[in-house]
């Protein structure tokens, strides 16, 4: 553990150690921006270093857990009494009013248990607790609790709030008296991909710390080293993720080769007269989910910026290379392609589903672009 467990995010690494440093510790943060990129992780290797009494500066100058002491094994596994974590959590049948986690019955809290210790082993790991739809008044109530109660270690009480767009009406007054006094010796890290639905008063009351999108070589690096993935299919996967750890662990599950060939035959498709194939392939996918969409559509990016690069001499960066003689034959067939339009009206497309726009109608405007700049001469000579 240390903060080179940390995918990316140098900048935000630098400012929160150096808060550390500094004796500048805030009352409450807000961590940012998109999903899967590592929000909960920096939250929990923060209140590591936070509350290690060894914490120390590491080779790159940063503030970090010792990872080692009784207090780190103990916040490793999630289990230090100053590290505490709140997120949604089914409404359960009990009637406690001092511990949410007493109302549950046996099998909702086994999943609550067993997303903690998924969390703890992989700070990655999204929470995901079924039935659980929102961060409820009880759950804030033991912040305050907690909050009065003196540090085991005599360091910081850190309390995460993992989701905390999932806070529901009373949860958000809780919080925001709680972040009005903010008691001493505490610090309250929000973590949300969808800060817009916070409360601005609960928004204000905290110092925002935004986080960057992952670069695609942070990501691909992760994926061999933590994962084990190989190199081919970790560039891949680092390609189509969005900048978003997570997201490439997914597309990792599925199936990209059947994706590849129907991106490929989408082209195909687009570009010769096979308009009822054309049609049943784009009705095809716009039944699917539109992040579905969205991921072959980053694969159908790669695949023409690969026949760009045949077509600029430079074969070495091709990225799906076990296609290799499929992409010179097309380079072949198609001498005339204006790739570079092609790739940025594929670039539109994507941008068109983010902005929810219609899939179907999105698809066909992308097969008829495709086939005004990769095909256009080709089509002129087709006699009539
Ligand atoms: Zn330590």
């Amino acid at each position: 553990m240390g903060w080179s467990d940390i995918i990316g995010e140098p900048r935000v690494k630098r400012l929160l150690s150096s808060a550390i440093e500094r004796g500048r510790v805030a009352h409450a943060y807000l961590f940012t921006g998109p999903e899967g990129i590592g929000k909960d992780a920096t939250a929990l290797e923060f209140a590591r270093a936070l509350c290690c009494p060894s914490a120390a500066l590491s080779a790159e100058g940063l503030i970090e857990a010792c990872g080692h002491c009784p207090d780190c094994r103990r916040a490793v596994s999630l289990e230090h009494p100053d590290i505490h974590i709140v997120f949604s959590i089914p409404r359960g049948k009990g009637t406690s009013s001092n511990d949410p986690v007493e109302n549950l019955s046996e099998e909702e809290l086994r999943s609550v248990r067993r997303e903690l210790a998924e969390k703890a082993a992989d700070p990655y790991h999204h929470i995901n607790v079924p039935r659980a739809a929102e961060i409820r008044i009880d759950s804030v109530r033991m912040i305050r609790r907690f909050a009065s109660m003196s540090s085991s270690t005599g360091r910081w009480k850190t309390f995460l709030v993992f989701n905390a767009d999932e806070l529901n009406e009373e949860a958000s007054d809780a919080l925001l008296k709680t972040l009005e006094e903010p008691p001493a010796g505490t610090v309250i890290v929000l973590t949300s991909s969808f800060a817009a639905q916070l409360r601005p008063t609960i928004v204000s009351r905290c110092e925002t710390v935004q986080f960057d999108l992952l670069g695609e070589e942070e990501i691909e690096n992760a994926l061999r080293t933590r994962l084990g993935i190989d190199e081919g299919e970790a560039r891949l996967a680092a390609r189509l993720s969005g900048g978003s750890y997570r997201h490439a662990v997914e597309v990792l599950g599925e199936d990209l080769q059947e994706w590849r060939n129907e991106v490929v035959d989408f082209i195909g498709y687009s570009l010769t007269t096979r308009y009822a194939l054309l049609a049943r392939r784009i009705e095809q996918w716009a039944k699917a989910d539109r992040q579905a969409v969205t991921n072959r559509l980053r694969l159908m990016l790669s695949w023409v910026r690969d026949v760009f690069l045949l077509q600029t001499g430079s074969p070495e960066r091709v990225l799906n290379i076990d296609m290799e003689s499929r992409l010179e034959r097309f380079v072949g067939r198609y001498r005339s392609a204006r790739t570079a339009d092609a790739l940025a009206s594929i670039e539109l497309a994507i941008g068109a589903l983010d902005r929810n726009g219609n899939t179907l109608l999105v698809l066909a405007n992308l097969a008829a672009e495709l086939r005004r700049n990769l095909a256009e001469k080709e089509a002129d000579a087709i006699p009539l």
